[in-house]
């Protein structure tokens, strides 16, 4: 017998032994205004993990953040703002949350590049626009002169760095499983993965030019375990599933291949995506920082991946306190900025973040004043001025 039964047979057997009309009276009261807890009741046995809603019972800090204590740039956003008007309300959240700036990773060239660089131009400050690689005609002759053209002409319209590249195992820009493809550069034919020779060229010319790379390798390793009870990330692991084939480079090679590409390139300064998707190995990404001077990793869409394990994170930033960049990639909506200041800024525990995307709750990394300073700008800054002397040396 479970305890909660136990007491309601306790509590049923005192009432029975009750009598008379004004006992009857007070329980009619007392059923009157007691919460009806049966309501929406569901068994344990029947309720899905993806329907638990849990609300924190806690009674602990809690913080309200309006505003990000310092000035923040944003090192992955992407043209979420698809008229004038989006952008100016983007700033206007920008304004209202403390950003600074934010890095439009828009994997465009050509005139799909220009047309974002207009949308966004009333905004010099608040904007920089990186620009894609042109992959198009990867499997054609004549790809590096191509290539190397679309990237100067978009360094000369105003791209200040080339990102997002993607690749989750079938080669740069090649969409894969589930996910969606809609701003992605379309495939024709293979695709290169990070350290294929023939984009040694373009990385080298990034340096030359001062443009730092933003590169997207792999995806959490719960997208590539087996899809069953023991899947610590299952709630996403599900949909952003990596189909395990031949074919498909796996997670640990993806990585391998983009450290390949940054020591082929010390010149070159790589910003790895999403903690190079190893929230649950950060220590394997700790080892790569130590041996690449040129890498840095952005924190973008990372948040829950990482809130569950908050003492061990903060460590780790604090080692790597010159390498760590803040990053969105969660659109432009105010709140979705302040749950990840509430994330790096604050102790509170046990709540819960991005609705409930994993069954887990996050607590906060409680980052020293000198580190949000460099995780949210200084970093970013450091990193391109070293791209910008890397350039001139
Ligand atoms: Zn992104």
């Amino acid at each position: 017998m479970d305890r909660r039964r136990s007491l309601t047979i306790l509590t049923g057997t005192v009432l029975g032994g009750m009598a008379g009309r004004r006992n009857s009276r007070v329980l009619e009261a007392q059923e009157r205004s007691a919460p009806d807890h049966t309501q929406g009741e569901i068994s344990p046995e029947k309720l899905l993990l993806k329907d638990y809603r849990p609300k924190s019972i806690y009674r602990i800090p809690v913080t309200k953040i309006s505003k990000a204590r310092y000035p923040v740039i944003d090192c992955h956003t992407h043209p979420y703002a698809r008229t004038p008007s989006q952008v100016e309300q983007w700033v206007r959240n920008m304004d209202a949350v403390g950003l600074e700036k934010g890095i439009v990773l828009t994997m465009a060239t050509g005139e799909q590049f220009n047309e974002i660089r207009k949308r966004f131009s009333p905004y010099p400050d608040r904007f920089e626009l990186w620009c894609g690689f042109d992959l198009a005609r990867f499997n054609s002759a004549g790809f590096e002169r191509r290539a190397l053209d679309a990237l100067e002409r978009c360094h000369d319209l105003g791209a200040t760095g080339v990102g997002e590249l993607e690749e989750k195992g079938r080669g740069i820009g090649a969409p894969i499983g589930t996910e969606p493809a809609s701003w992605h550069i379309r495939p024709t034919g293979p695709r290169p993965h990070p350290d294929n020779p023939k984009l040694d060229p373009l990385f080298e010319r990034c340096s030359k030019l001062g443009m730092p790379v933003s590169i997207h390798v792999s995806d959490p390793p719960w997208a590539y375990e087996p899809m069953d009870q023991t899947n610590d990330g299952l709630m996403n692991g599900y949909t952003w599933r990596i189909p395990v084939k031949p074919g498909i480079m796996g997670h640990q090679a993806l990585i391998e291949s983009l450290e390949r590409a940054v020591k082929k390139h010390p010149k070159t300064i790589f910003f790895a995506c999403h903690l190079t998707n190893q929230s649950n190995d950060l220590s394997s990404l700790g080892a790569m920082f130590d041996r690449n001077p040129n890498l840095y990793a952005d924190i973008g869409a990372r948040y829950a991946e990482t809130a569950c394990i908050p003492r061990f994170v903060s460590q780790f930033f604090n080692k790597y306190r010159d390498r760590i960049l803040y990053g969105t990639d969660m659109g432009h909506d105010r709140e979705m900025y302040r749950t990840t200041f509430r994330v790096l800024e604050t102790a509170d525990e046990h709540f819960y973040i991005f609705d409930y995307q994993y069954h887990w709750p996050a607590s906060g990394f409680n980052l020293s004043d000198s580190l949000l300073k460099r995780i949210y700008r200084e970093n970013a800054l450091a990193a391109f001025a070293r791209a910008r002397h890397l350039a001139s040396a």
